[in-house]
């Protein structure tokens, strides 16, 4: 038995692993996929928010703000990849600048302060490529871009290193309550002390089984697309001015370089899946446009989608739902942000029932792929060597897909998109493992959803 049992790992349940393996506890992280960070802590925009990302007086504003001080500490023990590179949030009329007063204001009231008015002529200055009709911005330089899979990897193996027990492809289908939690997965019955609900899009069910009704998850998709490293025109995070219709379209660097513009927001109803469509990706680039003119489209990579787990109440649910069970679920954005101080409210949330000793020998650190030498060059285009993707095939998770390995080490990310070296990382994988070459995947997502080409990217006219 264990003493906690986490279900869920995407950055908040591997932030969680990780915040309890300080403490001398048994934890075990149970997720129904082959690998961690495969629902919305794969794909979303990677912004490390300001205070603004959350109201005045809700857990969100409090957590965001939190979460986002924290970044720079926790990539220093982790090396998972952080810029604080700052964000203008630009707005074009009279209307947007009444607009971002109120997001000024909410800012100041969570105990944001560092925002600055900024002219058009101070705008352009930072940012040439943009859209000259700007008329004004608010600039926080405490906004950060971060790689989310790459975090989450980096704390579940630095969680994992400190005696966590990661148990994949265990999907949970039942709790009950005997003593103990009796946790019912694909591949058996394991028991816990406490549990720890941190499911994502499942969150709201889980929280049903274990007899609170008060959560429901409503996914909202974002789509979005990536383009090579030659687009990228912006030195900051480029928000558009939020309205009530929505937060509009974000333009971005992505912490390794490229270009990344979107998300859109669509509400889903039933069985939601991770694609994305020309209409919607087209009008995406048309809003990006009004932001930033410069970039083509034609140098796009790939196009990819994320759902967020919205919670009925608006706000991030994090409580007891029964005397040893918590739920911390309807974590949308900015939860990725928030995910470390979400960490710390729930160990504290626990050390109000529980007394928690910290481990004498609790190693906070762990090193990145990337700060390993990069020998014979598998990646041409990301420049990523043999020895980098044997390194991740040798850490603590195993891995059997060539998706697995480009998470870890960019290979493939690049411009070719693995076309030359997916069939050699194949290679290195079926070695290692003594299996087939045919027999290794790309991926082995249970979610394998239809996604726009490049080509027909290319065929927009914008
Ligand atoms: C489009 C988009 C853009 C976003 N942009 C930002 C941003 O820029 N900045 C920011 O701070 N936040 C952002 N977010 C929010 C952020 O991505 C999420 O808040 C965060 O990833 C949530 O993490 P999580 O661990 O709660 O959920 P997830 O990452 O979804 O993890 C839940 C895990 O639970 C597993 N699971 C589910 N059911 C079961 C089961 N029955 N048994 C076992 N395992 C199960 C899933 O497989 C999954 O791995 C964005 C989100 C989206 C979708």
């Amino acid at each position: 038995m264990y003493d906690f049992v986490i279900v869920g790992g995407g950055v908040v349940g591997c932030c969680i692993s990780r915040a309890l393996s300080r403490y001398d506890v048994t934890v075990a992280l149970v997720e129904k996929e082959a690998d961690v960070s495969l629902g919305a802590s794969k794909a979303n925009s990677g912004i490390v928010h300001g205070g603004y990302a959350g109201k005045a007086g809700s857990l969100k504003g409090e957590l965001c703000i939190k979460g986002n001080n924290s970044f720079e500490s926790l990539n220093k023990e982790l090396q998972f990849g952080y810029k604080k590179i700052g964000g203008l949030i630009i707005g074009f009329s009279q209307e947007d600048r009444t607009n971002l007063m109120i997001q000024y204001e909410n800012a100041l009231k969570i105990g944001q302060t560092d925002f600055k008015w900024l002219t058009r002529d101070e705008i352009l200055e930072l940012e040439p490529h943009i859209n000259p009709n700007v008329l004004c911005a608010l600039f926080s330089p405490s906004i950060g871009i971060t790689s989310p899979y790459e975090m989450t990897i980096a704390l579940i193996e630095n969680a994992i290193e400190n005696g966590v027990t990661l148990l994949l492809e265990h999907e949970v289908t039942d709790i009950s309550l005997e003593e103990c939690y009796h946790i019912e997965t694909s591949k058996g019955m394991i028991k816990g002390k406490w549990l720890i609900n941190a499911a994502g899009l499942d969150s709201g069910k889980i929280n049903r089984w274990l007899g609170n009704n008060e959560l429901t998850i409503h996914p909202r998709r974002g789509q979005y697309i990536l383009l090579g490293k030659d687009q990228n025109v912006v030195n900051h995070v480029i928000f558009q001015t939020p309205t009530e219709k929505g937060k509009g379209i974000l333009v971005t660097p992505t912490v390794h370089g490229n270009l990344m513009i979107g998300p859109d927001a669509e509400d889903l109803l039933e069985d939601p899946k991770t694609e994305t469509s020309i209409t919607r990706l087209e009008s995406i680039v048309k809003q990006a446009k009004n932001s930033v003119t410069s970039f083509d489209v034609k140098r796009a990579l790939t196009t990819f989608s994320g759902i967020r787990a919205m919670s009925s109440n608006q706000d991030f649910f994090i409580k007891y739902v029964d005397d040893f069970a918590i739920t911390v679920g309807g974590i949308d954005s900015p939860g990725l942000t928030s995910s470390p101080a979400i960490a710390e409210y729930v160990v504290d949330l626990i050390k109000e029932k529980c007394q928690l000793t910290v481990k004498k020998d609790f190693n906070p650190y762990r090193k990145s792929y990337f700060e390993m030498e990069n020998d014979t060059l598998v990646c041409q285009c990301e420049i990523q060597g043999k020895n980098r993707i044997l390194k991740a095939l040798n850490g603590p998770i195993k891995l059997t897909t060539t998706d697995a390995i480009k998470r870890r080490v960019r290979a493939g990310m690049g411009n070719c998109q693995g076309l030359r070296c997916q069939p050699l990382i194949k290679e290195i994988i079926s070695d290692y493992h003594h299996i087939e070459k045919n027999a290794v995947e790309v991926r082995t997502e249970t979610d394998k959803p239809s996604r726009v080409s490049i080509e027909e990217i290319r065929l927009l006219s914008i």
